[in-house]
């Protein structure tokens, strides 16, 4: 069952000292519970990958398919973990999950019922009432996976999600996510520059490369196992 399907995409910003393309003829599938890893150098297009797909960035060409449906900016059918995309910090942790159900114009009690099960699956139930600023980076994280996943979305996009955790917090969170993951119907799309981290995770490895002016491949790559 194909859930996201990515067809000649292309992106091309266009800037003071002329045009740049970030991405140009991008094709990839992804099915249900797939852990898909996109990995790829600097500067190859990553972000402007995670952003398109979020909703966030408009593409110049191709087209991005939820289900069959082509995305035209943010919806309930992705949720969002980037490294920069933080929580709010005058909201409680069970606030902050709450958030995007109340947006869909939830009950305050019913979404708060809904956030507690989702910060249980994470590991931080007994952390609902705490504050952002009174949790590490790891738990950030994890309240920012509940959030994400809240709303019941068919893909969980990831962009260097632990990028700014140190080592040992990455490798937990690594852990975490595919418990996570094993115990959610949800397809990931993993961007990370960490080939590490990558074969950790993933079930599929597709590696975006930088070729400057040229089309872009998105190559598979298997993922080696010892
Ligand atoms: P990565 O995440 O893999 O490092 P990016 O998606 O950030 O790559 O960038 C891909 C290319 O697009 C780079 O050449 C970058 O300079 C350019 N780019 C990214 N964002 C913008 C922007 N807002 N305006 C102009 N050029 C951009
Ligand atoms: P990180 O992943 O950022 O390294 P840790 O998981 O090491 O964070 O947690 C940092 C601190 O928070 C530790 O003191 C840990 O005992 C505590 N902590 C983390 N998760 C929980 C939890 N579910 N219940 C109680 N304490 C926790």
């Amino acid at each position: 069952e194909v859930i996201l399907e990515v067809k000649n995409l292309g992106k091309t910003y266009k800037t003071a000292k002329g045009e740049v393309t970030a991405l140009k003829d991008v094709n990839f599938k992804t099915h249900r519970r797939e852990f898909v890893c996109i990995i790829g150098p600097s500067g190859c297009g990553k972000s402007t990958l995670a952003r398109i797909l979020a909703g966030l960035e408009s593409h110049t060409s191709g087209e991005v398919l939820v289900d069959g449906k082509p995305v035209n900016g943010p919806g309930r059918d992705r949720g969002m973990v980037f490294q920069g995309y933080t929580l709010f910090p005058w909201l409680s942790v069970r606030r902050n999950v709450m958030f995007g159900l109340e947006m869909n114009g939830s009950l305050r009690e019913e979404a708060a019922r809904e956030a507690d099960l989702w910060l249980e699956l994470v590991g931080l139930e007994k952390f609902a009432n705490a504050y952002p600023h009174e949790l590490s980076g790891g738990m950030k994280q994890r309240v920012a996976i509940a959030r994400a996943l809240v709303n019941q979305p068919r893909v969980l996009l990831m962009d260097e999600p632990f990028g700014a955790l140190d080592a040992q917090s990455r490798a937990k969170m690594q852990q975490h996510l595919l418990e996570i993951w094993r115990n959610v119907d949800i397809t990931i799309v993993f961007i990370t520059h960490d080939l590490d981290e990558a074969i950790f995770l993933a079930d599929r490895i597709l590696v975006l490369k930088a070729h400057p002016g040229e089309v872009q491949e998105l190559i598979e790559v298997p993922v080696p196992r010892p």
